[in-house]
C-alpha cells in the first residue's frame, strides 16, 4: 500500500494565526493539528514548578530525564498537554508561559529531548503541525511547508484580543513588548532559529482576515497534495 501520509509544516513567529489558521485547516482535510509550542510551554511550567531559571540549560537539563510530558486530544478534537498526569493545557496559556516557553526553547538539550514525540506525530498521521523550526528542523521533508506571518502590530493586536477575551489585563503596549522581546529570543537563538525553511511559502496576513487567511492556507494544500487530500 502506497504511504498517502501528508505533512504540513507551518512556521512563523507569535500572534501571526498560525494556531487558528492550522487547526482550521487540519479539520478540514481530517489532519491532526499539532500545536508544537503547546509541548514547549508545559516544559517551561515544569520549570517554573521546579523554581529554575529557564534561560540556565545547567538548571533545566537535569530537570529533561525526569519529566513526563504527554500529548493527547479530547473528544473534541483539541489538543491537550499533560504534566506528570496532570492536564496542564490551560495553565501553560499565560504571558508568564509564554516567556518560560520562549527561553527553554533555546537550550539544546530540550530541543532534543521534544524532537522525538513530534516527528512520531507525522509518522502515524497526515498532519498540520505548527512552530518556529518545524519545517528547518523537525519535518525537513514536509510535503508542504508555509512561512505564515504579519506585522508586528498586527500580531500584538490580535493577541490582545485573545488575552483581552480570557480576562486577562493585559494592555496593548504590553503585549507589543513581549511579543517584541520573544521574536527577538526565538529568531536570534543559536539552536533552531525562527525563519523561513528555503521551501517555503510565505503567507503574510497582515491584510487578510481570518477568513481569508484559512482558505489561502487550505488552497496551498489542496494543490500540493490534490483535491482528495485527507480523504
Ligand atoms: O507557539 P507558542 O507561542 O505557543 O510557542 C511558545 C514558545 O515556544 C515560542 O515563543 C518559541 O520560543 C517556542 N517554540 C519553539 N519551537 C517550536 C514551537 C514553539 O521554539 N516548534
Amino acid at each position: 500500500m502506497t504511504d498517502r501520509r501528508c505533512s504540513v509544516a507551518i512556521d512563523g513567529p507569535s500572534g501571526a494565526g498560525k494556531s487558528t489558521i492550522a487547526k482550521a485547516a487540519a479539520a478540514r482535510f481530517g489532519f491532526l493539528y499539532v500545536d508544537t509550542g503547546a509541548i514547549y510551554r508545559t516544559v517551561g511550567l515544569a520549570a517554573r514548578r521546579a523554581g529554575v531559571d529557564p534561560h540556565s540549560a545547567t538548571a533545566v537539563e537535569p530537570l529533561l530525564p525526569g519529566l513526563d510530558i504527554r500529548l493527547d486530544y479530547g473528544p473534541d478534537g483539541t489538543q491537550r498537554m499533560y504534566l506528570h498526569g496532570e492536564d496542564v493545557s490551560t495553565a501553560i496559556r499565560t504571558p508568564e508561559m509564554s516567556m518560560y516557553a520562549s527561553a527553554v526553547s533555546a537550550i539544546p538539550a530540550v530541543r532534543a529531548f521534544l524532537m522525538d514525540m513530534q516527528r512520531d506525530m507525522a509518522q502515524t498521521h497526515s498532519v498540520v503541525m505548527d512552530g518556529r523550526d518545524i519545517g528547518t528542523v523537525v519535518l525537513p521533508d514536509a510535503g508542504l511547508k508555509i512561512f505564515l506571518t504579519a506585522s508586528l502590530r498586527a500580531r500584538a493586536e490580535r493577541r490582545l484580543a485573545e488575552l483581552s477575551a480570557k480576562g486577562d489585563p493585559s494592555t496593548l503596549e504590553d503585549v507589543l513588548t513581549d511579543m517584541a522581546r520573544r521574536d527577538e529570543q526565538d529568531s536570534s537563538r543559536a539552536a533552531a532559529p525562527l525563519r523561513a525553511a528555503e521551501d517555503a511559502v510565505i503567507v503574510d496576513t497582515s491584510e487578510l482576515t481570518l477568513a481569508e487567511s484559512i482558505e489561502r492556507v487550505c488552497a496551498l494544500i489542496r494543490e500540493k497534495f490534490g483535491p482528495e487530500a485527507g480523504r
